[in-house]
């Protein structure tokens, strides 16, 4: 049997016990405080094996780096692990969604997205060590404090670590039940548009208004047909406002449109589109503000080849692994647009992110931890 997984076969109730902690450690994107708590246990975890650094991640917790100490003398190149120590849940959550362990499955508020990930990590490290297989590579990881409300503050870091490495391993979670590794995500953005009006006494006066509401309707028609499904472009107005009062003709209206895109080609056309939208009736005005947050992972060549290596070592440990693209962004977006080969979606095979079901399959946890350890062997 392989070794790493026969050691870490002993280990699942290790895992499912540091998850637990991980998961009963609240961390919202917008509760600083809480994610540093976060940090900081995981940070006591690592510590035994890593050099531990924290980043300060402005109005949002600390960015953690850890550089794992793996055996292996010579170093050549590094390879960053990539995640994230927020979660969308707020705190008290875990009241109504505790942790749990049923029906074959841990569940609670970010188990899946993507505490799992991170605790996987940890156990492959402690693996190496434990076994004494030697690491070809340094290895960094990183979990950034703001990933699930756009990385602004983090995302200068990743890139820097990125492109510092020859890989990057990213331990989000993965596609499907069957856990497909992440080998494509589409590029994410969003626009507002603005239309300003000329409000009137709907009954008194109302051939002197100009409605931002009809012009922000007709203006929507123009937008929803930017949607491309042949070509992976959607374009989804998710949040409508405006107007005051139904006796008064809007003088303002707004919309929020999020896009997706799969070849970053598309994306100076698309903007063009929306930087383009003109008033049918000339006394609205237009304003477009936003634009593209993450540029596609597109499936390149490097990419692929780490899929393989990674399919490869998978069989080795008796798991067929395939491939799966997403419309979901992560910060592995950035690092692929640099060039950098990215292999993501290595956390957890489970459901429900963001979701009230989220929860991960226990059967799953040794052998997705193997593999990142097998990973972290052979890159
Ligand atoms: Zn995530």
């Amino acid at each position: 049997m392989d070794p790493i997984f026969s050691y870490l076969s002993t280990q699942e109730r290790a895992i499912a016990a540091l998850l637990r902690q991980f998961v009963e450690c609240e961390s919202p994107s917008d509760d600083p405080a809480a994610v540093n708590r976060f940090v900081e246990l995981v940070s006591d975890t690592a510590a035994p094996m890593a050099r531990v650094k924290t980043h300060a991640g402005g109005k949002f917790g600390k960015h953690l780096l850890c550089e794992v100490q793996l055996p292996g003398r010579k170093k050549t190149g590094q390879v960053l692990a990539l995640g994230h120590s927020d979660t969308v849940w707020p705190i008290g959550t875990l009241r109504t969604m505790p942790f749990r362990e049923a029906d074959g499955r841990l569940w609670g508020p970010g188990v899946f997205d993507m505490k799992a990930g991170i605790a996987f990590f940890l156990f492959a490290a402690r693996a190496l060590r434990e076994l004494a297989i030697p690491a070809p590579s340094k290895v960094l990881l990183q979990l950034n404090s703001d990933e699930e409300v756009g990385s602004e503050s983090s995302r200068p870091l990743t890139e820097r670590h990125a492109r510092a490495s020859r890989a990057v391993l990213v331990l989000e979670p993965s596609t499907g039940l069957e856990g497909k590794l992440k080998t494509a995500r589409k590029g994410v953005g969003d626009f507002t548009v603005t239309v300003r009006g000329k409000a009137s006494h709907a009954g008194v006066d109302f051939a002197a208004g100009a409605s931002a509401i009809l012009e922000l309707a007709r203006q929507l028609e123009r937008i929803a047909g930017f949607t491309n499904l042949k070509r992976g472009i959607t374009v989804n107005p998710g949040v409508i406002a405006g107007g005051t009062r139904s006796n008064v003709v809007a003088a303002e209206a707004r919309a929020e449109v999020d896009i997706r895109i799969l070849k970053l080609k598309d994306a100076a056309g698309l903007e063009k589109k929306f930087r383009g939208l003109r008033p049918i009736d000339r006394r609205c005005a237009i304003e477009v503000t936003g634009g593209l947050n993450r540029p596609p992972m597109e499936r390149s060549p490097g990419i692929v080849k780490l899929f393989r290596t990674a399919q490869k070592l998978a069989r080795e440990i008796g798991v067929e692994v395939e491939e799966s693209l997403t419309g979901g962004g992560s910060d592995g977006n950035f690092t692929a647009a640099l060039g950098v080969p990215t292999l993501d979606g290595l956390g957890g095979v489970g459901e429900g992110a963001h979701a009230a079901n989220e929860s991960i399959l226990t059967s799953r946890m040794v052998d997705r931890t193997a593999l990142i350890a097998k990973l972290l062997a052979a890159v």
